[in-house]
Parts: structure tokens; sequence; C-alpha cells
């Protein structure tokens, strides 16, 4: 129950556990092809835009948008609600952008005045944030965010790696630029691939860059590919992670079993569910206010009196979670994630519930673990 790598389906881990194939295989490049468009299902992305699928970590994904969105020289604005945020900051500064912050404490997220203010005084080419903070539980107005930039003529990315597929996100109706995620979140594939759809603006930005991104991550070198996978026809530069893009396929599938309207909401009850059983257990969030708090993972605070020996008797009692990851507040609250197949296993979600109270209990916090588990019941 961390926030990543999540527990996955068993049609999923069945289809990643295959003998590997051919990255020229018919049935794989059936398969490829049919992930790409997929994606823009999931993202809800419009027709001309572009989707990636890289070998690599969430990580990957956020330098793929650096090299090919951002110059050398560029102004650009982050947003920053934590430790992922921090990460893209360096990764920008790295590429030689000339970044301006706007943060905000640990749990709040910044106004949305001042992210107008900061794009208008820079200039900026391009508005960069993340969409859920994985380190604080924090979720920003994506929507805003995006119609901001658009406003200011600036390219919108959005680190949507703990967010993409859970969280309500509507690339073309919303007019994002670019939105990142990777395989083992709310994707619920094994880590490993690197995923990102581009608007068809934010690919023309890779046109005009006079400092060329890395051979391995420039989208020039993949786009061609990605293009012929589409088109069922084999194609190579480097080569994919098949055995991973072959489980895609089955994991996307099975997300678009349902309408992402549905899906945004179950995630949206399973958290709702959650913080009810959280609050009979004397639990507040880290999240200042309630529309910030993801729907993805609970980042807790610690009761007094209890510390991060919770999260190994939490894990005593049949349930692994996360501990603190915002280097300022680190040992002050852990995190547990809700994301993808485990909603569909409330007997998953009551144990790691009972777990959590009697590693509450086990570190002097009694609180009455019955009511959480029944606050957690209705309608899921
Ligand atoms: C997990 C995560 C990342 C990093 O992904 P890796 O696969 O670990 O490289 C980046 N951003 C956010 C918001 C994340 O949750």
């Amino acid at each position: 129950m961390i926030p990543g790598p999540i527990e996955i389906s068993a049609a999923v881990a069945a289809a990643a556990a295959e003998p590997p194939r051919s990255h020229v295989a018919p049935d794989l490049i059936e398969r490829f092809g049919a992930a790409l468009a997929a994606m823009r299902k999931v993202w809800l992305a419009a027709d001309d835009s572009v989707p990636v699928i890289l070998a690599g970590s969430g990580t990957l994904a956020m330098e793929f948008a650096v090299q090919n969105l951002v110059d050398r020289g560029d102004a650009v604005v982050l947003v920053n609600t934590g430790y992922f945020s921090d990460r893209m900051a360096e990764m920008l500064r790295r590429r030689g952008a000339d970044v301006t912050e706007v943060g905000a404490e640990p749990g709040d997220a910044p106004g949305m005045p001042q992210v107008a203010a900061a794009l208008k005084k820079s200039g900026a080419r391009a508005l960069f944030a993340t969409h859920v903070d994985t380190s604080t539980g924090v979720r920003t107005d994506a929507q805003t965010l995006c119609a901001l930039a658009r406003e200011h003529g600036a390219l919108s990315v959005l680190d949507g790696v703990c967010a993409t597929a859970a969280e309500r996100f509507e690339m073309k109706e919303w007019g994002a630029d670019a939105y990142l995620t990777a395989s083992q979140k709310a994707i619920g594939l094994p880590p490993g691939l690197a995923l990102c759809v581009l608007s068809a603006r934010a690919a023309q930005r890779r046109r005009s860059l006079r400092e060329m991104p890395p051979l391995s991550l420039d989208l020039d070198q993949w786009a061609p590919i990605l293009r012929a996978y589409e088109e069922r026809k084999p194609a190579y530069f480097a080569t994919p992670a098949t055995s991973l893009v072959w489980a895609l396929g089955v994991g996307l599938d099975e997300i678009l079993a349902q309408s992402m309207d549905a899906r945004f909401a179950q995630h949206e009850r399973c958290a709702r569910a959650l913080r009810r059983a959280w609050a009979a257990l004397g639990l507040e969030g880290l999240p200042r206010r309630p529309e910030l708090t993801a729907n993805t993972l609970s980042a807790l605070r610690f009761p007094a009196g209890v510390g991060p020996e919770l999260v190994p008797a939490i894990k005593k009692h049949g349930a692994i979670v996360a501990g603190g990851l915002h280097p300022a507040i680190k040992a002050t609250y852990f995190r547990v994630g809700h994301m993808g197949d485990v909603l569909n296993r409330q007997n998953d979600l009551e144990r790691t519930v009972r777990a959590v109270a009697r590693g509450l209990a086990d570190c002097g916090w009694k609180r009455d673990e019955s009511a959480a588990v029944a606050a957690l019941r209705p309608r899921l």
C-alpha cells in the first residue's frame, strides 16, 4: 500500500511474465500501436497528440519533457509543491533554463495569482508543475494551471506520476501540453516504462530548439518509430521494453473497460472512505485544505507521542505503508497509497485500516479499530 510500485492485476502480471517478444514481432507491433492509441484515451488527449513510451522510470519521463520542450536560456516557471518539484527544478537548471520557482509550505500549494504574476513577470515559455506531489499528498489545480499557461503563451507540463489514470486530467479540454507518468503508479504495471503524451504544439517545440536533447531521449528520433508502431509497421531506434509494452496493452484495456469518469470517481470514493477511516483513528492529513488533498494517496501526520516506528509496526500487522519523503518534515508523517487494482480489493483496504489501527495501538495510540473499519464500508 505504498504510493508505487502498486499492486497489479493478475492479468497484467501474467502478460508481463510471458517470454519476451522481439520489438518487430507482429503481435508486439499490433499491441504497441494499440497501446499508443489507448494512451490518448486514458489521457483524454486530442487525436493529433503524440503519445510516447520509453524504457525508464518516471524520472526519465520528466527528463524527456525537459530535454525536448526547454532550451538553454528559456524562462520557465515551476510550481513547487515538494520533493518531485525540487527534482524537476534541478533538471531544468541543468538544462540551462532560467527557473522561477513559485512555492508554498509543505502541505500547501501556491495561489493562482502568484503563478500568474510569475508567468507574466518572467515571460516564461513553459510552466512546470507536479499534479500530485507524492511527498505530501498535495494535488495542484491542474486545470487552472493549464489555462494560465495558455493565457501567457507558455507550454504547460504536468508531472502526473502519482496521478495519471486516477486523478481527473483532461488533456484536450484543459489545453495541457505534456502529461507524463511512470508504469508503476496508477497505470498499474511493474516499474520500467516512462510514459508521456505531448500536444501537437509541444511536439512542435522540439523543432525550434537550438540545443539538441541527448540522442536517446530525442523526440525527433522517437517520433517516427512511434508513428510506425501506430501504423503497425516495424521500426527500430533503440529496443523498447517489449515485455512491459505487452503488459501495458493489457493494463490500459483494463483501465478503459470503464469510462475515465467512472475511474476518477472510483478513486475519489475510495479516498473519501479512507479519510473517514483515518479520521475515526484520530489521524490528520498533511494537505492543508480539502481541495488540495489527493485521491491517490493519504499523507498522514503521526499523532502525539507516535513517530516513524509506526511504519514497521503497521507492517507487523500485515500492511506495507511508506514513511515520510519531504526532507523538511520527513519524520512527522507516513503515507498510504490507494491507486489502481487495490480499489477492487475491499478486503485489502480493510486489512490496511486494521493494520494501521493496530500499529498505532502498539505505539501507544489506542483508538476504536472497528469504528474505523465501519467508516470505510459504506459505498466503496
Ligand atoms: C514516483 C514519482 C516520480 C519518480 O518516478 P520514478 O519512477 O521513481 O523515477 C516523479 N514524480 C512523482 C510525482 C512521483 O510520484
